[in-house]
């Protein structure tokens, strides 16, 4: 089949990737190029963060883990596993997410920042997409993918490149092109510094000034962040940037020493539920599969998105 992928980022690519597996033709729309991507600036992290809905995340989320420690363990570019802290300030239940990680296990008092009397430690896939997302485009292209640079304001447009089938991977903006009134975005802020040393990623996802986060680097420290539904501003927000700097110092003390690099503001494609699947109506005679709406869970959920929506495609 000649299949058009609408969209470059994680979920155009990763998709583009298994349907070439499946010796497709396949074209690949997008109006930027990936550097542009909102997986581009992602801290990139394992770890479900609103997405929907939950039984099909963590079957994704699953998937796609075992997919990224397999990538880190044969050493692909940008892609390794990151001893990681969740921190708390009261005792907490375990989380649902501890079942999916590796090496999980209550933290000792000596791994916990002053403040904290609780904490988990465990093992997650950490990518650094900078690295890894140009790499997964040159694998695409390696395996034939054509590119085509167009900005497609309806799916009609994709008309005149003659698809058997269209896979809609454009994120944030996949839903206006088929008129679904259930996407939004989720605003998330962020701030790369100068990396003090650390190596294990942090995280407070109940700070009081806000969810804090710390996700050390080959060559820097992403901190953040934010996420805020319903907000499209793209600028950043310095006062956000301090507050942003002020929680992360209480995760980890050293980033005292650290630079501010560059404070960056990405808008994730927010849905209820990530709309996955085979769309009959939306293009006369040609069958669209949608993937997209994955939020805050870009990363950890696109490769088993991208295996089920090549399942879609290969059934048809
Ligand atoms: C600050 C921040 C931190 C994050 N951290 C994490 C994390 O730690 N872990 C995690 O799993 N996720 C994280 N995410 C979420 C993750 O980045 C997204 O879920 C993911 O990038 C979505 O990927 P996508 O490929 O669906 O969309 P995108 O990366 O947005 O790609 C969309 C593609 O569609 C194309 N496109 C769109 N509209 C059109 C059009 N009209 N015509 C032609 N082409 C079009 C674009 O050019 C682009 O190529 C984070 C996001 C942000 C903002």
């Amino acid at each position: 089949m000649r299949i058009v992928v609408l969209g470059s980022g994680i979920s155009g690519l990763s998709t583009a990737a298994e349907l070439l597996r499946g010796r497709h033709e396949v074209i690949i729309v997008s109006a930027t190029p990936i550097t542009a991507t909102t997986s581009f600036l992602a801290a990139a992290v394992w770890f479900p963060t609103a997405a929907g809905p939950a039984d099909r995340v963590r079957a994704w989320s699953d998937t796609t883990f075992e997919h990224l420690a397999a990538l880190a363990a044969a050493g692909a570019p940008g892609v390794r596993m990151c001893e990681s802290t969740a921190l708390y300030r009261d005792e907490p239940a375990v989380p649902a997410w501890s079942r999916s990680v590796r090496s999980f296990r209550a933290a000792g008092p000596g791994e916990l920042p002053p403040g904290y009397g609780f904490g988990f430690r465990f093992a997650v896939p950490l990518v650094e997409m900078p690295t890894y997302l140009p790499f997964l485009s040159a694998q695409v292209d390696a395996a034939g993918a054509r590119r085509v640079r167009r900005t497609v304001h309806r799916l009609a447009d994709l008309a005149d490149l003659s698809p058997d089938v269209v896979v809609n991977c454009a994120g944030l903006r996949a839903a206006e092109l088929v008129g679904d009134p259930d996407a939004y975005p989720i605003r998330g802020q962020i701030v790369r510094v100068t990396n003090p040393g650390l190596s294990v990623s942090i995280r407070d996802e109940a700070h009081p000034l806000g969810r804090a986060y710390v996700h050390p680097r080959a060559a820097d420290c992403v901190l953040g962040g934010s996420l805020e539904p319903g907000e499209w501003e793209t600028a950043p927000d310095p006062e956000l940037t301090r507050s942003i700097l002020r929680r992360c110092r209480d995760l980890a003390p050293a980033l005292a020493e650290s630079q501010v690099l560059e404070t960056l503001v990405g808008l994730r494609p927010g849905r209820a539920e990530v709309r996955l699947e085979l769309d009959t109506v939306a293009l006369p005679g040609i069958p669209v599969v949608h993937n997209y709406g994955h939020g805050g869970s870009g990363i950890t959920i696109g490769y088993g998105c991208a295996l089920e929506s090549a399942a879609l495609v290969a059934a048809l």
